[in-house]
């Protein structure tokens, strides 16, 4: 039976953290802040918006929210980037994904300064972790390696296989795995015979997008699996992208769903916002 990686108390400890060094900083009479752009009103983003927000109060950051409605122009959202970036007073900005259709998600991405891209999806910090330079990285693949240190589990000389090849989550978490010395399989949708790769896997992270896909025949005795999938079932229940009441009988360690990756996201975006400092 695996033990449980609490995702839910190692994201407060990292947010309490980034309190610490907000108060120090603000001794030193330097403030943080998030700028927040939502366009449109999905509800699901206007979630995370939130918890964006909340999480600067309880860490002492101010933060700036811009609610833009769904018929906001590309230009006009442009211009506001613009004007964020040159800001002294604003330290990182975020842009709710995903934009309307009509709003190019690429040019939007790059327009953002790199030095306050706290998301870490602007090419310069995708390129800079790839060769291993200071710069931000992408919030939830940054968390599952703060979930695994935390939780003392060694990565070095570990197979890790990554399901899942997205910008966001599966090529930044293969990149920090090599980072952190695994050797490291990326699987994705054209990859033959999943089950015999994930066998293979000592840590197994699953970013595949369909809910409770990975079930206890993909995974090996005593693996260590992280579930990044977030899916609301019919009785508006959360799961993940692994079955975990199968998985759990076979790993050594697990994240559950919720209370895993989850609130590690928004934990290690008050870490990038605390580290704009020193980058900037
Ligand atoms: P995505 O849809 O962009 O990518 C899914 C990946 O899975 C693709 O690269 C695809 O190649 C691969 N895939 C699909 N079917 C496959 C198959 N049958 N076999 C092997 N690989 C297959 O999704 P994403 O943005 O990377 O997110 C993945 C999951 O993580 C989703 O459930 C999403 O909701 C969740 N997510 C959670 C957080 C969080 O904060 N916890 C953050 C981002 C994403």
């Amino acid at each position: 039976m695996a033990e449980l990686i609490d995702g839910k108390r190692i994201s407060t400890m990292i947010k309490d953290e980034c309190k610490q060094k907000v108060e120090e900083y603000k001794a030193q009479g330097i403030e943080i802040c998030l700028a927040v752009i939502q366009v449109g009103n999905d509800p699901a983003s206007s979630v995370y918006v939130n918890n964006k927000k909340k999480a600067c109060a309880y860490v002492g950051m101010n933060s700036l929210s811009y609610e833009l409605p769904e018929e906001t122009t590309q230009e006009e959202l442009l211009s506001l980037i613009q004007e964020l970036n040159e800001r002294k007073d604003v330290n990182g900005i975020l842009v709710q994904l995903p934009v309307p259709a009509h709003i190019d998600e690429k040019t939007i991405i790059n327009a953002i300064d790199p030095k306050k891209d706290v998301d870490g999806f602007h090419p310069q910090s995708v390129g800079s972790l790839c060769i291993g330079q200071p710069g931000f990285v992408s919030c939830t693949p940054a968390g599952i390696i703060q979930l695994l240190k935390r939780s003392d589990i060694d990565i070095t000389g570990k197979h890790c296989v990554v399901i899942g090849r997205s910008n966001i989550v599966g090529k930044p978490m293969a990149l920090l795995m090599l980072r952190e010395n695994a050797t490291v399989t990326i699987a994705h949708s054209k990859t033959k015979d999943l089950k015999a790769i994930t066998r293979q896997a000592d840590i197994l992270i699953v970013a595949i997008g369909k809910p409770k896909f990975i079930d206890a025949s993909y995974i090996k005795d005593g693996a260590v699996v992280i579930d990044v999938g977030i899916h609301r079932n019919a009785d508006n229940k959360l799961c993940g992208d692994v079955d975990f009441d199968s998985a759990k009988e076979v790993a050594s360690y697990i994240t559950p769903v919720p209370g895993g990756v989850g609130p590690m996201t928004i934990a290690m975006l008050m870490k990038n916002c605390v580290d704009s400092i020193s980058l900037q």
